[in-house]
């Protein structure tokens, strides 16, 4: 049994990745924002990462695994909110490695690993993206997670046990709406059960890489349990369109004509989208034996199909 630290054990990703590494036994800790959230089975530590505290935790803790997956988490927020994004989903990691190199410098080896982002190509150099795609980020997300991937590479070099995974991104029923998948899913299901009339969207032609969520969560276990730390792209390796999805799912609840429904509108457009992203995870395959296992339809109706249910509970 390993003593394991997860950042952001509440959001989707840390709330998968809790269950999975509870299932093998481990001892599980995790931060989050607020006291009141639930991390069931694990031991809940309440951190605000925007100020410093994270080091001392880990010292604390002195776990065998930090998983960091606490961030701003949106693109779009990034905009609203780039000093904050910038402390949490980067100097917090500065804050984290230092602690790390500590406890590697005093002979006991604490393996990490990053949550990094497809966000820090910004309109990516290649297509596909690789580990070695020029990082030129262009969001504040962006350019925050293109720092704390930097780094991550400054301290294993330094000798500390340090990987990332570079992550496509990555869906569920846990989404919250702030994702355009879940609002998609969650208004489709809401417009078939006249309880919504429209939806209103920006950029239908950005193309996005999208995996499943689950998935992705077990890529990190397999980035920290490999034989030394690396760099990892995580992605499916084929891309759709935010058209084809609000299609494949307003067609799984039986609306063929979803134009009659969605308009576009500039409140949703962002500077500096990407009009493609697309990974190459070559190297997590052969290093890490990592494959996805569900596909963009497969994404779509569990998503659909969870926000469905969630509505038919509701039903007096
Ligand atoms: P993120 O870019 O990783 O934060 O993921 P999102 O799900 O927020 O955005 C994915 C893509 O959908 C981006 O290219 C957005 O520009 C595009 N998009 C189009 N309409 C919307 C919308 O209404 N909301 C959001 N969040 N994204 C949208």
């Amino acid at each position: 049994m390993s003593r394991i630290l997860i950042t952001g054990i509440t959001g989707q990703d840390g709330s998968y990745l809790a269950e999975q590494l509870l299932a093998e036994g481990h001892e599980v800790h995790g931060t989050a924002l607020r006291s009141d959230e639930a991390a069931p089975g694990a031991v809940l530590h309440t951190l605000d990462l925007s100020s410093p505290g994270i080091g001392a935790l880990i010292h604390e803790l002195q776990p065998d695994e930090v998983y960091n997956l606490a961030a701003i988490s949106s693109v779009f927020g990034s905009w609203q909110q780039p000093a904050l994004t910038a402390a949490i989903n980067g100097v917090a990691v500065a804050e984290m490695l230092a602690a790390l190199r500590e406890l590697t410098d005093a002979g006991r080896e604490v393996r990490f690993v990053q949550a990094s982002s497809a966000e820090i190509f910004g309109v990516p150099a290649d297509v596909p993206q690789t580990e070695h795609t020029a990082i030129r980020p262009t969001s504040p997300y962006g350019a925050a997670k293109a720092y704390a991937h930097s780094l991550v590479n400054v301290y294993r070099t330094a000798g500390v046990w340090a990987a990332t995974c570079i992550l496509y991104n990555h869906e569920s029923p846990r989404r919250p709406e702030q994702f355009v998948t879940r609002k998609i899913t969650a208004s489709a299901a809401r417009i078939s059960r006249g309880l919504q009339d429209r939806l209103e969207l920006g950029n239908l032609s950005a193309r996005r890489d999208w995996g499943w969520a689950p998935d992705y969560v077990d890529a990190l276990r397999r980035a920290v349990r490999a034989d030394s730390p690396d760099d990892y792209v995580i992605a499916t390796g084929v891309a759709h369109s935010v058209e084809d999805f609000v299609q494949a799912a307003f067609g799984r609840v039986g609306i063929d004509d979803w134009r009659s429904v969605v308009s576009v509108s500039e409140e949703f457009m962002r500077s500096g989208d990407a009009p493609q992203q697309l990974g190459d995870a070559s190297h997590a395959r052969a290093a890490l034996g990592w494959a996805p296992t569900v596909d963009f339809d497969g994404i779509v109706a569990a998503m659909v199909d969870a926000d469905l249910a969630a509505l038919e509970k509701l039903r007096p």
